[in-house]
């Protein structure tokens, strides 16, 4: 018995395949889902997402915010955007990160800009964390 786990994008499908487990960065916390878990829908932060292939290691995906629904054994993770450790540009990332760290030292906290900053800074720590430890 296997989860069927699919993860969508505003840029179409990133992937769609069985996963005997799939653990998902919910708003409050961890969440671990198996086969037979009660249906919910939750919202995600950023984080890593990461699932087991029946017969394999595990994969991490490095998720953005959205949703998550889990019913019938069914899981579908709405978000921004996600990428496997294998997409990801860790220079990139290190280059995101200083940006955002330049940037909060001149933002006021509370304001918008302030948090949409953090968010920033969140995803590529997340995303440089991926790519070079997994
Ligand atoms: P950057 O400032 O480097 O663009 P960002 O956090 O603003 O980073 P996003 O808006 O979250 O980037 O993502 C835009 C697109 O680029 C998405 O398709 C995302 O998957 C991809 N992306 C972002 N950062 C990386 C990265 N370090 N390696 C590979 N793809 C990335």
């Amino acid at each position: 018995m296997a989860l069927s786990l699919e993860i969508v994008t505003p840029v179409g499908q990133k992937l769609r395949q069985p996963a005997a487990d799939v653990t998902a960065p919910g708003v409050l916390g961890e969440l671990g889902i198996l086969p037979g878990h009660i249906p919910i829908l939750t919202a995600l932060d950023i984080g890593r997402l990461t699932f087991k292939l029946p017969g394999t290691g595990q994969q991490v995906l490095v998720v953005n915010g959205g949703f998550m629904e889990v019913e019938h054994d069914k899981v579908v993770v709405i978000t921004e955007t996600a990428e496997l450790a294998s997409d990801i540009d860790a220079d990139r990332a290190r280059h995101a990160l200083d940006r955002a760290e330049r940037e909060l030292a001149k933002l006021e906290s509370g304001t918008a800009a302030f948090e949409q900053t953090l968010r920033a800074k969140k995803r590529a720590e997340v995303r440089l964390s991926v790519a070079t430890q997994g």
